[in-house]
């Protein structure tokens, strides 16, 4: 499928390089999935005093974009389950200092159902690092204001097949007011299906407005985007985010654009699964000195 040529123009224009990660046991690789960590005191849970698990190491130095650390050291409660940057059971480290030290014994976690799940306490090795090119992402949002701006982004049905929706509110005939939100499809008589349904009851007020499904809305663009990348979420550092799911966090509580810092999809290799072979997501704050450090979110797929 292509795009309208200045749309693709603009896709083009904002092509990036990323690091593409692949953790196979690889001399010299300084990025690692599990197993020990180079830290000063091997972090515990600030919410069940369990040691976290250390899930990864990355060497941020190989991003092609300038990124504010240049390492990080990312641990995770596997009773508490957080989901994302807000909840409790995490523990992030920046700086590659300190002393490497073994993973202790995985904490009795395990039984705790959760998003993220340890398939193996054994590491999955060090990675392999290859740039590419990257587009952005699938949900870019800046994309969509630019979609929307230009009108280029065509409404398109929803998924149950009604194109309109229909707000009605009804006075029944003991006095009580019913307010009903009803989806119509294309072929439905408006003024025949109204009809119907006031029978004995006033109607107090009514509206229609074309229904959208907002996941369908961006569709044409999304495609060809994932066209581009080939359709897969995938490790790397720096580039674009682009994940299976709408991002949770656009942006930071300063005001602040959030910029990808790294993607760790859950794929064979890795020693642990987020939902269904999901991914785990880092974005840092844009503007310099803004002391919200680290947003992160497991994307289930
Ligand atoms: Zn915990
Ligand atoms: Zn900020």
């Amino acid at each position: 499928m292509s795009l309208p040529a200045a749309l693709e123009r603009y896709v083009q224009n904002r092509t990036r390089s990323a690091a593409y990660l692949t953790f196979a046991a690889v001399p010299g690789g300084s990025s690692q999935l599990g197993g020990g960590a180079v830290v000063d005191r091997w972090p515990v849970c600030t919410g069940c005093g369990r040691p976290l698990y250390h899930l990864l190491t990355l060497d941020l130095t190989v991003a092609p974009q300038p990124l504010p650390a240049p390492g990080l050291a990312f641990f995770y409660c596997l009773s508490c389950a957080p989901s994302d940057h807000r909840d409790c059971g995490w523990h992030a480290g920046f700086s590659t200092g300190g002393v490497y030290q073994p993973q202790p014994p995985v904490p009795d976690q395990s039984e705790q159902p959760g998003p993220l799940v340890l398939l193996t306490d054994q590491a999955a090795g060090l990675a392999e690092v290859r740039m590419g090119a990257d587009w952005p992402g699938t949900f870019d949002p800046a994309l969509r204001r630019r979609l929307i701006k230009a009108g280029e982004a065509a409404p398109a049905p929803s998924r149950s097949g009604a194109d309109r929706l229909l707000r009605l509110s009804l006075r029944e005939p003991n006095g009580e007011v019913i307010d009903l939100q009803i989806g119509l499809t294309p072929a439905t008589n408006v003024d025949e299906f109204v009809k119907v349904m006031t029978a004995n009851r006033t109607i107090v007020s009514m509206s229609v407005e074309p229904l959208m499904d907002p996941t369908d809305y961006f569709s044409p663009y999304r495609d060809r985007l994932s066209e581009l990348r080939g359709g897969m979420v995938v490790s790397k550092i720096g580039g674009w985010q682009d994940g299976w799911q709408e991002p949770r966090f656009h942006r930071c509580s300063c005001g602040g654009s959030l910029e990808h810092v790294a993607t760790i999809a859950s794929d064979g290799v890795c020693p642990f699964v987020v939902g269904d072979s999901g991914a785990l997501y880092f974005m840092g704050c844009s503007k310099p000195g803004c002391g919200e450090e680290l947003f992160w979110w497991l994307d289930y797929t």
